[in-house]
């Protein structure tokens, strides 16, 4: 049964633009100790851009951009629109047919036969490199630690072009984490990411754990461990692949742009995607348990 505190502090909520699914998820907030963060979209805007692109020898800028956008064509994927928005700079990406057999390989990135050819675009997940010492490897580290995304164009496992994304942190993000600390809720970053660049990201906002390389499955494994860990722990995430583990938190929490597939999931949704109303929640919380016991 709902009591007229709990509605009149769930209508609250709603008017402050955050949607919560049920009293039962307010009244646990104020228990929880631990908060898990997926990367892309919930801590940065989730709008990368392409900022380097470094082509293998005798490779034609022209041609890979070509090649990228007939792959990219077929994927909705953030970091597809963004290098197709790149490659619209310097060609006319509406005379490149979209290749015709592309399949997304979760986490990992996109895959197409080409004349014969294997192609792919994604991360270190998708190629294994033949070569002891690659020639992109001193250029990637310095990449990955200005805090960019990096993404491999691989024709046969060879790598023929690097590009460097990024996506930048959202604007209250910082303050948001300073915040959850000081109220005793441990920070924890779950990314599909590589380990470097979500170190520096990491640090760019004070969050000393995180889990980098993400498949969908290993962010439902890490909020397991956290959940033995802190017992009550809250997952917040936007996208498809954060849905398992906004399912298996205690509270699931959906930024209001996310993929229809987390707003379905979440116990909370943050319509104007704001970290920081979390914080007013969990306020509210403890307000509401005080008078409700
Ligand atoms: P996240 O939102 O945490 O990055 P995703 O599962 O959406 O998780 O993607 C994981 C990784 O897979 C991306 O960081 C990227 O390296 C790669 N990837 C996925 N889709 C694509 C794509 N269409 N093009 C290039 N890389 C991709
Ligand atoms: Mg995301």
């Amino acid at each position: 049964s709902i009591t007229p505190a709990t509605l009149s502090s769930l209508s609250n909520a709603a008017r402050k633009g955050m949607l919560i699914k049920s009293g039962m998820h307010l009244e646990n907030l104020e228990s929880a100790t631990a908060v898990a963060f997926d990367k892309t979209g919930t801590l940065t805007v989730g709008h990368p851009e392409v900022t380097d692109m470094i082509l293998s020898d005798n490779q034609d800028e022209k041609e890979v951009l070509a090649r990228i956008v007939a792959i990219e064509k077929g994927s909705t994927h953030p970091l597809a629109e963004a290098m197709i928005r790149y490659a619209k700079q310097t060609i006319d990406t509406r005379l490149i047919d979209a290749v015709e057999e592309m399949s997304e390989i979760t986490g990992k990135g996109v895959e197409a036969t080409i004349a014969g050819d294997t192609w792919a675009i994604g991360n270190e997940k998708l190629f294994e490199e033949s070569h002891q010492e690659p020639w992109y490897q001193s250029q990637a580290n310095n990449l990955k630690e200005e805090a960019k995304t990096l993404v491999y164009l691989t024709r046969a496992n060879e790598v023929v072009a690097i590009i460097a994304l990024k996506d930048e942190i959202r604007q209250d993000t910082i303050d948001a984490i300073k915040r959850f600390k000081a109220l005793g809720l441990h920070p924890v970053m779950l990314t599909g990411d590589n380990e470097k660049t979500a170190e520096a990201i990491a640090k760019e906002v004070n969050i000393d754990e995180y889990v980098a390389s993400c498949m969908p499955e290993d962010k439902v494994t890490a909020l397991k461990k956290l959940k033995e860990k802190y017992k009550t722990v809250i997952m917040v995430g936007d996208g498809i692949n954060d849905a398992p583990a906004l399912a298996t938190a205690n509270i699931g929490v959906a930024m209001g742009a996310g993929t229809d597939v987390a707003l379905e999931t979440a116990d909370i949704v943050l319509i104007k995607n704001k970290l920081e109303k979390m914080l007013d929640l969990i306020s509210l919380s403890k307000r509401m348990n005080r008078i409700v016991k």
